[in-house]
């Protein structure tokens, strides 16, 4: 990282690439000179790539033999704090530097050259002859709005041909638009005025406008509806006013245009968006006004945490237990964790909220390394939702139904009433095993370790591991008999099914992730909820988290003893987490609400703690457990996974390893497995997971480095490290 930030024309610096290579390569300056940290175009064998330029040469070759590099790129160079940041961050989650610089710069089109660009958007009038091709285009323009897209871009994700979109243009039907490449995002004004806040949010701001502009984290903890985010606005306001630059992270799912229009309405003009969802020229424009300052708010998913700011002065980690901060492919990384690491580099502000904080960052609060800002109650008249169990084993319930007797009467009451009541359930699809009545044959992934699941929405079974799907046989693939196979168990569209029959003259709403083709259309029904348009609304995971439905006054959780199975030590804090935040749904508004836990346990501790026990006594409680355990956040883990088309090999080389663990022993750290991992098998690829725990200051990737490398893997084979799993 050190060396001159300046090379003359003719100088050895050493490049990095994305290319698996490993390390930075040496080239010769090129005429002009260049910085440290600029992005080049370089020859490699018979390419040209991209990399940056990371520090002097190491002097080791004939600079004869060294070719110069092609071109300075016309992008801001990489600030050392970004620099140093990839850097560290591959250190800490064992990922090579290309990997690193991969994740810096996965927009396509990055580096084109500047200047004007085409964008086709939508025209005001249709075609005289509409195709179900123009159709399509018309159709992602409409889900689209604003930005425009580039031409191959937009055909791709219509699925046509380029010539569909011109004949479009041609037709008048959209428009072609030439619009200077990179346009700096319109002000964001931090002088306007804020809602007028309750004492709590009050204290609350203060206590984070007193760390504005330095590094420190903060954990906000507060109930669903106390106004965390107008708390944490305030921050942002703050930060802006200091000059800098602010992100607000979020889980992808919780990107929502309720979201945006909330922060526009606060400074007057709409942040930068990234997320999967974005138009590539989006992702283009937004990354290079990080980079030169022409961005000053960004509000985005857990990779937006590589954009090269200018300045970052905060970063919010809104829903920081969300487990969809850990990237479980590729660099495995956690971006609540890493986001710290980040701001403590650029002298920035963390703020994670949460109304059911992780175990980990409670803990950090606990010892004094998070300063805690907890607001106590729902902002304006709205009460916490009252909690109660349903005892199911005092319940009537037919067979293949699901919802008690006593549920069924509270969501016919508030429909009477006018209001919403949601369901619960955290399942997809319709049944979770179809199994043979004949035999007993239960319909598996031919690819994983997992049952197939019956989806009737899509007619067809789905595996929940790898994605794969087959039509639903007729016979059983293993004994032949006829129509014997049959569904066991609900899923979400088999309770829409039960929810069609108890109230028939109810509107539903289902919301799973796989019945919605597009982020857009999951949001429109998100919208439609919120404007009062179905009665009862079904749902999975995703109703779980940050939506704002003022006529919901009611949740049934159809099994609560759901995520209580299996021996993961996080199931406790999974459980609550989840509990809590979908209970939080319930009268955010002026009516109170209710949550009604269906559970066959209702005196396990988890249901007790979640049913209004005192919560900081469950937190202690499970932080002990942990401490007792050696176990994240008192002690570390890796976890070792090994995958391959055979499971045998993966065993013997799972015992190689447990033999020769002697650079692991050395630090004091013990090794568990190999075992089958949590998910055995995937795509075909079985899994073998071996754990190592180790005390909190023990060097953990030095020792994995060392031992790992006395083995050598056959070529199917793969070995990947994942720091702090979630699951141990
Ligand atoms: P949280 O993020 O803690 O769930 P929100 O910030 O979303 O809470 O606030 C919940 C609701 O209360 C939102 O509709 C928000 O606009 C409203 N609200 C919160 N604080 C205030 C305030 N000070 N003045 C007016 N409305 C507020
Ligand atoms: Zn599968």
């Amino acid at each position: 990282m050190n060396g001159p930030s300046w090379f003359e024309a003719g100088a050895r610096l050493a490049v990095l690439t994305a290319e698996p290579i490993g390390r930075p390569l040496d080239y010769l300056a090129p005429e002009g000179g260049c910085f440290t940290g600029a992005f080049v175009e370089v020859p490699l064998g018979p390419r040209k790539v991209m990399g940056v330029v990371w520090g002097p040469g190491d002097g080791r070759f004939d600079a004869a033999k060294l070719r110069p590099v092609i071109r300075v790129l016309d992008v801001a160079p990489m600030r050392d704090e970004l620099r140093e940041f990839l850097i560290r961050m591959g250190a800490y989650t064992m990922t090579s530097l290309p990997a690193m610089l991969r994740l810096a710069t996965r927009t396509p089109g990055l580096f084109d050259a500047p200047g004007m660009r085409k964008v086709y958007r939508l025209g005001d009038r249709l075609p005289e002859r509409m195709t179900e091709a123009r159709e399509k285009v018309l159709g992602v323009l409409h889900d689209h709005g604003g930005a425009g897209f580039y031409l191959n871009e937009l055909a791709q994700l219509a699925g046509v041909t380029p010539q569909v979109v011109k004949g479009l243009a041609q037709a008048g039907a959209i428009i072609e638009a030439e619009v200077p490449r990179d346009a700096p995002y319109p002000r964001l004004d931090p002088t306007l005025p804020g809602k007028a806040l309750s004492d709590d949010q009050e204290t609350g701001a203060k206590a984070l406008r007193a760390g504005a502009g330095r590094y420190g984290t903060y954990l906000l903890k507060g109930v669903t509806g106390s106004g965390k985010t107008e708390v944490y606005l305030e921050a942002v306001a703050e930060c802006l006013r200091q000059g800098r630059q602010a992100l607000v992270l979020l889980p992808e799912i919780a990107l929502t245009s309720e979201f945006l229009t909330r922060v526009e309405a606060r400074f007057g003009a709409r942040p930068g968006e990234w997320h999967s969802g974005a138009t590539q020229s989006e992702r283009r424009r937004l990354w290079k006004m990080c980079g030169e300052g022409g961005v000053q708010l960004v509000v985005g998913a857990r990779s937006a945490l590589f954009l090269p700011f200018r300045d970052l002065g905060l970063i919010v980690v809104d829903e920081e237990h969300d487990t969809s901060y850990k990237q479980e492919e590729g660099a495995l990384y956690s971006a609540r964790d890493m986001a710290v690491l980040r701001a403590s580099l650029c002298g920035a502000q963390v703020v994670l909220a949460s109304a059911t904080p992780s175990l980990e960052s409670w803990v950090n609060a606990e010892q004094g390394k998070y300063t805690r800002v907890d607001l106590k109650s729902r902002f304006g008249a709205s009460e916490l939702p009252e909690m109660a169990a349903i005892d199911m084993r005092k319940e009537r319930i037919e067979a293949a139904h699901w919802i008690s007797p006593r549920l069924v009467g509270e969501v016919l009451q508030r429909i009477r009433n006018g209001e919403q009541a949601m369901l619960f359930l955290n399942r997809r699809g319709y049944a979770p095993v179809t199994i043979c009545r004949a035999c007993g044959h239960q319909i598996g992934c031919d690819h994983c370790d997992a049952r197939m699941v019956e989806h009737r929405f899509l007619k067809r079974l789905v595996c929940h591991q790898c994605g794969e799907t087959k039509p639903i046989p007729t016979e059983c693939p293993s004994c032949k008999a006829e129509g014997r196979l049959a569904p066991v168990g609900p899923g979400v569209e088999r309770l829409a099914e039960e929810v069609a029959e108890r109230f028939p003259d109810a509107r539903l709403a289902v919301l799973s992730s796989d019945l919605f083709g597009s982020a857009r259309a999951l949001k429109d029904a998100i919208g439609t909820i919120a404007e009062g348009g179905a009665d009862i609304i079904i749902g999975t995971q995703i109703v779980a988290k940050g939506h704002n439905f003022p006529k919901l006054t009611l949740v049934g959780v159809i099994d609560a003893d759901l995520g209580l199975q299996g021996s993961d030590l996080r199931a406790a804090e999974r459980t609550f987490q989840l509990m809590r935040q979908v209970a939080g749904r319930a009268g955010r508004a002026e009516k109170p609400g209710v949550a009604l836990l269906q559970t066959y346990q209702p005196e396990h501790p988890v249901i007790r703690a979640i049913l209004g026990g005192d919560e900081e006594a469950f937190w202690r409680e499970e932080a002990e457990a942990r401490r007792a355990q050696g176990v994240p956040p008192y002690g570390r883990m890796a976890g070792i996974i090994l995958s391959g088309p055979e499971v045998e090999p993966l065993f013997q080389i799972g015992s190689e390893l447990a033999r020769r663990a002697e650079p692991l022993t050395r630090i004091g750290a013990q090794l568990f497995g190999p075992a089958p991992a949590p998910i055995a098998r995937v795509r075909g690829r079985h899994r073998v997971r071996m754990l190592v725990k180790a005390d909190k200051t023990a060097p953990l990737q030095a020792a994995l480095k060392a031992w790992v490398r006395q083995v050598k893997l056959p070529n199917a084979v793969r070995l990947q490290i994942d720091i702090d799993p979630q699951s141990f």
